[in-house]
């Protein structure tokens, strides 16, 4: 369901590029040239996501998000700081811009259902029951969807430990983001898991891989999953249960995905 629509129209000749600090964050200065052309665009695109919000720009900042350009020149919003809509939460985000004498953008919000991914692992004590006890946990806090078949894997990243037992499962939350990630290091924190080593053997682990087409990249949240492409035991179940599921930057699906890992 559409949760929210907004666009704006800028006449591009009255931007004052003074206003480059405020509206640009950082990821959006990366551009090699910032042309008056580039700002207005930002500028109609920031201000479209806030009328697709409906909360107006109170207590919002143009520092929250930033509009970023795919390869393929296509735009995607990347939230540094996630705000439901005034209607409710969303989980997939779309952005368009175009340019003569004028910047003219529309974004578009919406909640789907499901479209939210988990990535479960276990390594220490009962796998499977570790497994199955985490996805118990996952349905008291949201509608479980599908779940892919348990896959064992090699140990990743650091190698000499134990192999684990890896799932995927789908979920339809109402949950933002933020929400998700505290209540699944609560279930892991629960079910007894102890943060010795980076990448060291756990009772569980609990990453979200994607949360719809949203991308999210502040300090405690990096959504898809940064090294998500890489990993067989999240692109493989994650084929099996949603084959043309899309990744939202590449724009690369599953199916795609799984191809290239196995070349
Ligand atoms: P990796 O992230 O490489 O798979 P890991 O799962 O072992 O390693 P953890 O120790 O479980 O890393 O997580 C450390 C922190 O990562 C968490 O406290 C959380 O704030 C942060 N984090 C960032 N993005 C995510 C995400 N998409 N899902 C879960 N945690 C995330
Ligand atoms: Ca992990
Ligand atoms: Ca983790």
């Amino acid at each position: 369901m559409i949760i929210g629509i907004g666009n704006d129209i800028l006449d591009i000749s009255r931007v004052d590029t003074k206003l480059e600090r405020r509206i640009l964050t950082q990821w959006e200065k990366e551009k090699k040239n910032i042309s008056q052309e580039y700002l207005a665009g930002r500028f109609a695109l920031k201000e479209s996501y806030f009328k697709a919000l409906y909360t107006g720009f109170s207590g919002n900042s143009f520092q929250d998000i930033s509009f970023l350009n795919r390869e393929d020149g296509s735009i995607y919003l990347a939230h540094h700081r996630y705000v439901s809509s005034k209607i409710g939460i969303y989980n997939f985000a779309h952005a368009s811009l175009s340019h003569d004498k004028f910047a003219y953008a529309t974004v578009i919000l919406e909640k789907v259902y499901g479209k939210v991914f988990i990535g479960l692992g276990s390594n220490l004590g009962d796998r499977k029951e570790n497994i199955e006890t985490a996805l118990r946990r996952l349905e008291a806090i949201s509608h479980i969807v599908r779940v892919s078949e348990i896959i064992e894997t090699e140990p990743y990243g650091k190698t000499d430990q134990p192999s684990f037992l890896n799932c995927v499962v789908e979920i339809d939350t109402n949950l933002t983001p933020d929400e998700l990630l505290e209540n699944l290091l609560n279930i892991e924190k629960e079910m007894g898991r102890v943060r010795l080593e980076k990448w060291g053997p756990r009772v569980i682990d609990l990453d979200i891989l994607f949360y719809g087409n949203l991308v999210i990249r502040n300090e405690r949240l990096t959504i898809p999953h940064y090294d998500f492409e890489k990993r067989i035991f999240f692109v493989k179940p994650m084929n099996e249960i949603a084959p043309d599921f899309v990744h939202p930057i590449s724009l690369r699906s599953m199916n795609y995905l799984l191809y290239e890992l196995n070349q």
